[in-house]
């Protein structure tokens, strides 16, 4: 098989038109705008990468898998309906897709997993060929695996949400390590030129001194920060952060960063039961 056509392949979970759900009104987040989801499969973090076999309360369980079968398509904008394609998948039938599911209320494609960066080559394909056709790029990723591949595409993505894990979470043995990693990337989005932010997921058993750590980070890069409350998920019995908590972790991010920096957030695509 020849280089091109191995690079023009991967793996894609899903397919689909909505709207995002997640982030808080400043820089880098794309909160209440009208996307196209692509969904990557496989995820280092899931697969092993950091020693766990992913969060604990992971929201994308599907898009774990590093090979999977299928990917769901979305047959037309709005429709929730969906169609299977074999994987891998080509990437003229991405961009095809793509256009399909184009809207004029359309802001910008996201590219979330799964994690992206985990098909470095078919996700620099994808994002090379969406700015050529002009479209926006919102990326949401949690672990690049090669920084030096991240600061190659970081140019050519609009807007990003690295998505920073708290120790709760349970994604790694060596959680500082993973913080500084994440920190990293916003450092290297930041300074491409992308609007980006950060987000992390709390829950009940968040502690402040480990966010404090977060915060202390986030705030030498000086970007936005979401606090996200956690979604309770089939599997976990995760539990939400209480009131007294989340002012607690608001203020203590707020002896790093500046008020207009500090947002929560909650997964409102779950509340109203949307895709
Ligand atoms: S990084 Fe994302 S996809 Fe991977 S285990 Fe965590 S929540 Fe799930």
């Amino acid at each position: 098989m020849s280089e091109e056509k191995i690079l023009h392949k991967g793996y894609i979970q899903e397919i689909f038109s909505s709207f995002q759900g997640e982030g808080v009104a400043f820089e880098g987040s794309c909160y209440g705008l009208r996307q196209i989801f692509v969904r990557f499969a496989g995820c280092p973090l899931a697969l092993g990468k950091e020693g766990t076999a992913g969060c604990l309360w992971c929201d994308s369980p599907q898009a774990q898998k590093e090979h999977p079968k299928y990917c769901s398509i979305e047959t037309e904008a709005g429709s929730q309906q969906f169609t299977k394609k074999e994987n891998p998948i080509i990437l003229k039938h991405v961009l095809d897709n793509i256009q399909q599911l184009t809207t004029k209320d359309l802001h910008s494609i996201s590219l979330t997993g799964g994690e992206p960066l985990h098909q470095p080559k078919f996700l620099k394909d994808i994002i090379l060929n969406l700015k050529q056709k002009k479209y926006k790029i919102f990326l949401e990723t949690a672990y690049a695996e090669n920084l030096q591949f991240l600061e190659e595409i970081a140019r050519n993505i609009d807007f990003a949400c690295v998505d920073i894990k708290d120790k709760s979470a349970e994604a790694t043995t060596k959680w500082e390590e993973l913080v500084e990693r994440e920190v990293k990337m916003c450092r290297i989005l930041r300074d491409a030129g992308t609007k980006v932010f950060s987000k992390i997921v709390l829950s009940k058993s968040s502690k402040i001194s480990d966010f404090e750590l977060v915060a202390k980070l986030c705030g030498e890069v000086n970007i936005p920060m979401a606090i996200q409350l956690v979604s309770p998920t089939k599997k976990s019995n995760v539990q939400s952060l209480t009131w007294d908590q989340l002012v607690s972790f608001t203020e203590t991010a707020a002896k790093y960063l500046p008020p207009e920096k500090i947002g929560i957030s909650a997964q409102v695509h779950k509340l109203l039961n949307i895709l």
